[in-house]
C-alpha cells in the first residue's frame, strides 16, 4: 500500500497511524504495509508523536512563515497596485500540486472566508499568489518560499492522517493570512497547531486570530501597496 493510495479519511487514517506508532515505527516507515491482523494492540496515538515533526516548530520555521507571508502580500499588493479600483482583496491559490487535499483546502478556505472580512481566499487554475503541495516530509506540514519570492504550503501525508486534516490545512492557511505559530496556545486557537495534541479538532480561528488577520489585510496590505507605489 503506497502513501498515495491511502484513504485521506481522518478516521481510517488515524487508526493506521495509531497502529504504526504503536509498533514503534518511524514516520518514514508509514508507507510500508502493516498486516493489521498479525500485529499486537496499538498504543494511543497521542503518546507517540515525539521525534516526529508535527505542525509544531522552530525559529527557522517562524522565519519561513514570515517570508511566506511577505511573498503572498507582495503578490497581492502588485495586483492591487495595478488595479487600484479593486474593492475587495482576494488571495488566489492553486491546488494543482495537492490533488488529494482539494476537499480539505476548500474547507479551510471556506472557514477563513466566513471568519474574516478584509481578505478572501479563492482557488484559481491561472496565476496564483501561492500554491499547495503534497507529499512525504519528516518535518511535517509547513509554509515556506521557493527562494524566488513565491510562497507555498506543503501538506505532509502522515501528519494529515495523524492530526485532523482540515485543522492542519486551516492552520497552514493561517500563515498565508499572516498569523505566526503559537504552539503553547489552547485547542481553541488555530495557530496552536499540533501543540494541543492529536485529539484537538478545532478548525476555526478564535476572535483574536480573526481580528489580527483583518488588521493585517487592512493596514499591512495598504503599506505594501504604498511601498510599491513609492518605488515606481
Ligand atoms: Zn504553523
Amino acid at each position: 500500500m503506497s502513501q498515495r493510495t491511502h484513504s485521506n479519511s481522518p478516521k481510517s487514517g488515524r487508526r493506521l497511524v495509531a497502529l504504526a506508532l504503536g509498533l514503534g515505527l518511524a514516520s518514514a516507515a508509514l508507507g510500508t504495509a502493516v498486516p493489521a491482523a498479525a500485529q499486537p494492540a496499538a498504543a494511543p496515538a497521542t503518546t507517540a508523536v515525539a521525534g516526529y515533526a508535527h505542525y509544531a516548530g522552530s525559529a527557522q520555521e517562524s522565519a519561513a512563515n514570515k517570508a511566506f507571508f511577505d511573498a503572498v502580500l507582495q503578490s497581492v499588493a502588485k495586483r492591487q497596485a495595478a488595479q487600484p479600483n479593486l474593492q475587495s482583496v482576494t488571495v488566489y491559490y492553486s491546488t494543482a500540486q495537492a490533488p488529494s487535499f482539494r476537499s480539505q483546502i476548500s474547507s479551510a478556505a471556506s472557514i477563513w472566508n466566513s471568519s474574516v472580512s478584509n481578505v478572501k481566499l479563492q482557488a484559481t487554475s491561472g496565476s496564483a499568489d501561492f500554491a499547495y503541495y503534497e507529499g512525504n516530509d519528516s518535518r511535517g506540514s509547513y509554509a515556506s518560499t521557493n527562494g524566488h519570492g513565491s510562497g507555498y504550503i506543503f501538506l505532509d501525508y502522515a501528519q494529515n492522517r495523524q492530526y485532523d486534516s482540515i485543522r492542519v490545512t486551516a492552520h497552514e492557511t493561517g500563515h498565508v493570512l499572516g498569523l505566526p505559530d503559537h504552539y503553547s496556545g489552547p485547542c481553541s486557537e488555530l495557530m496552536s497547531g499540533g501543540g494541543p495534541g492529536t485529539s484537538c479538532t478545532n478548525r476555526y480561528p478564535n476572535a483574536a486570530e480573526r481580528s489580527r488577520v483583518n488588521q493585517l489585510w487592512a493596514n499591512g496590505l495598504a503599506q505594501a501597496v504604498a511601498k510599491l507605489a513609492a518605488t515606481r
